[in-house]
This record gives structure tokens, sequence and C-alpha cells, in this order.
């Protein structure tokens, strides 16, 4: 300890804007810590340079074939000794959150002192992989600080081909919009496949992730391959005399700017009493309106989920949301649960057997048709199915009457 920070006049700018910069952040550390002193030179050297100077490698704890991402310094000096040698070796353990991302104090106190002694003190909560990110760990303190953190009951998420540590939203606990046990889906999808997130055996990349309504504060339509998303198919409730004490409050010109039009299915209209009437078989539950007028509109009472599968961020077809699957589902009693637990793994084996390397199942289902995926999994297709939403007006519609009695007749069948 004891270190003299490097000099870093480039990283000093990033301190002098209005914002909290991490590099006060990191100095703050530094104060207790060499290897933040010299990950501060290393990182003041990149922004000189432009470069990155981390390769990768291999470092893991007993049992696991993931969850610790390797970071070794390429910034050598004449003799091949690294520049910054405190900061040589600054290894990342990916620690799954609790569902809901729920924390007493006490446990963020005791991850903060397992982290001061074997790491750098850097922890993010959370990565965008949603794992607590130990950041700046010695190849031989990881061992250590693991079973520390698992002596706590945390265990390692994903990293490379695997299912990746899920995330679900904080849920009923603090949301009045929840329509599902968000934290019992997180927790029955992680405990059901842990063997394929400890040891990558996929394509690539599975993620779960689990929003309690259409808010989807996970963001799990952007980036999950299996999104469990709360919804709800009988009406809202509507209490008129909150929808009047609105209307009196903000005035009727603002109620039909900001709720009635911006409705996106037009499926509300402001009544010459100033209530609410809902057209609810033309409302696609986006919550718009019941965000805005919390106390007035609430979901319904028959509530559920919609499963979407395929979103992702860029990769070599760009940008996928996800599509629905299963535009309702119950999700109460047991079987439900293990209805969604073994469409969860016929999803994951059909990918593990048909995706290619390094490919989402988004984009596998770009490449074989949404079709083959549904039948490989076992599902019937629905007219409910959203794959993309319908964006010109003029179409035809010769034949739909046929196709609907079809499906119909399906699903009369059985
Ligand atoms: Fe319209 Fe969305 Fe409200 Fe439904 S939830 S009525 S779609 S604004």
């Amino acid at each position: 300890m004891g270190k003299n920070l490097h000099d870093t006049p480039m990283l000093d700018q990033l301190e002098s804007g209005p914002w909290p910069s991490f590099v006060t952040g990191l100095k703050r550390l530094a104060n207790d810590n060499d290897m933040m002193v010299d990950l501060l030179g290393q990182l003041e050297t990149s922004y000189e340079t432009r470069k990155g100077y981390w390769k990768g490698g291999t470092v893991g704890v007993i049992g696991y074939g993931g969850g610790i991402i390797p970071r070794f310094t390429e910034l050598l000096d004449d003799n091949k000794e690294p520049l910054f040698p405190e900061a040589a070796e600054f290894h990342t353990l990916r620690i799954m959150p609790p569902a809901g991302m729920h924390y007493d104090t006490n446990t963020l106190r005791k991850m903060c002192d397992v982290w001061e002694k074997y790491g750098s003190g850097l922890i993010a909560f959370h990565g965008q992989s949603g794992d607590i990110m130990f950041q700046g760990c010695t190849t031989d303190n990881v061992q250590p600080a693991f079973d520390e953190l698992n002596e706590m009951g945390f265990d390692l998420g994903g990293a490379g081909p695997a299912v990746r540590t899920g995330m679900s939203c904080v849920g009923a606990a603090r949301c009045e919009h929840s329509c599902v046990n968000e934290q019992k889906v997180h927790r029955m999808l992680v405990n059901a496949f842990l063997d394929d997130m400890h040891r990558p055996a996929l394509p690539y990349k599975f993620k779960f992730k689990v929003s309690g309504c259409g808010n989807d504060c996970m963001n799990s339509i952007q980036r999950a391959d299996l999104a469990t998303i709360g919804t709800w198919r009988d009406d809202m409730k509507v209490d008129q005399d909150e929808v009047k004490a609105y209307v009196a409050d903000k005035g009727r010109k603002y109620v039909i700017d900001n709720v009635i039009t911006r409705c996106p299915t037009q499926a509300l209209s402001l009544n010459d009493d100033d209530t609410l009437a809902v057209d609810n078989s033309n409302c696609v539950r986006c919550m718009h309106c019941i965000n805005v007028m919390t106390k007035a509109l609430s979901p319904g009472d028959d509530k559920g989920v919609t499963l979407l599968v395929g979103g992702k961020r860029t990769l070599k077809i760009g940008d996928l949301m996800g599509t629905v699957v299963v535009p309702f589902m119950k999700l109460e009693d047991d079987d439900d649960f293990e209805a969604l637990e073994e469409l969860a793994g016929e999803m994951i084996d059909f990918f593990a057997e048909n995706a290619l390397e390094h490919e989402r199942t988004g984009e596998m289902i770009e490449r074989i048709g949404l079709i083959n995926f549904l039948e490989g999994i076992g599902l019937e297709v629905d007219p409910n199915m959203v794959n993309q939403t319908r964006t010109s007006n003029y179409f035809r519609a010769d034949d739909w009457d046929e196709e609907a009695g079809k499906w119909n007749e399906r699903k009369a069948a059985g």
C-alpha cells in the first residue's frame, strides 16, 4: 500500500464536468489500494494512445467453466515486465444478483469487505449482463474471494457460450403494476438451468429476463433470448372518481394531449362527464395510460405473462426485438411454472442443436424461419403472435377468413 498516484492529465479532465466522475471514484479507492493506482496508470496510457491493453486468458474456480472474465495487461517494459505491475492481473468475478435485486445493507457491507480484502474494491451493481461485477482481482485471489462470496449464499453467473445470469425487475415488492411473481419465475429458471450456466456448452449465450409488466424495466424485449413479461387479459381497472379528480386537477386539454391521444391504438376516450371510456379489446397493454394516471387506472385481475424470443443487441444482422411466441399464459400454480420450465428447456435444446457457432436465438430464427422454430419447440402458430407491427395501412386481406377458420378448427380440435 502507499504507491503514489501516476500523473493522469487526460483522466483528470473527466472530473471537470458537472457530473460525478468514475475517475474520482477510482482515485478514492486508490488511496488504500495499489492495484487501483496502477489501474489508473494503465487507463491513462489507453487514453493517450487510444488503445486497450487487456488480453484474455484462462482463469476459473474449481467446478465452474465460466463466471470469471480474465484480464491480463499487455503493457510491458523492455524486459517484458508489466509497466503497471499491481494491475497486471485485473480479473472480474461475475456474481449472480438475487432475484429482483433485493439486498440488505449487511449483505452489501460484507460484499465490500470481501472485495477490499481480495480485490481492488471496485464493484459494479449491476453490469449489462445482470451480474454484480467484482472487478480487479489477481489470479491467486480469485478462488478465496469466490469461496467467501459463495459462503454468503451467492453463486457465479454465466460467461461465454452459456445460459447467462438472469434478471428480474424489483416487482411487486415496490411496484403496483406487477402482474406476475417475477422473483419466482427468475429463481425457477436459474435453478432449472444452473448446469448450463456453470458449464458453457451452447453455441452462444442464452439470456432470461423477467419483467412484471409491459413497462419492461429489464429491457427484456431488447436483450433476452426468452423474455417473460407480465400482462393481463381481462379489462383494465378504472376508478372513475380518480379519473374525474385527475381531470379536475390537470384539465381536459392536458388529459387529452397526454393520455388519450398518446394511446397507440386509440382505445381511450374522455366522456363529457370527465369519465374515461376504455375499448379494452383494442388495448395492447402498453402501460402508457396506467403510468400517467396511476391512481385511476391499473392492470386487470386476470394476470399472466407474454413470452417473447430472440431479442438481442447488435451482432451479425443488427439489433433484434423479441418476437411474441406465447401471447398469454397463466403463471400461478406449480403446473403453470412447470410448463414454462419445460418450454424454456425445449428452446435451449433446440438452440443447442440448431444454432451456428456465435449465433443468438434471434439470428437463428431469422435464418431458419419462425415457423420451423415453433415446430421445433412444439408451439402452435397463433394469430396473436406479433413478429413486427404493421407499418402500412394498405394491405390485402384475401384468404384471411379462410386462414382464421383453419386456426379456429385446429384450436377447437385441441
Ligand atoms: Fe392504450 Fe396503452 Fe392504455 Fe391500453 S395501456 S389503453 S394501449 S395507452
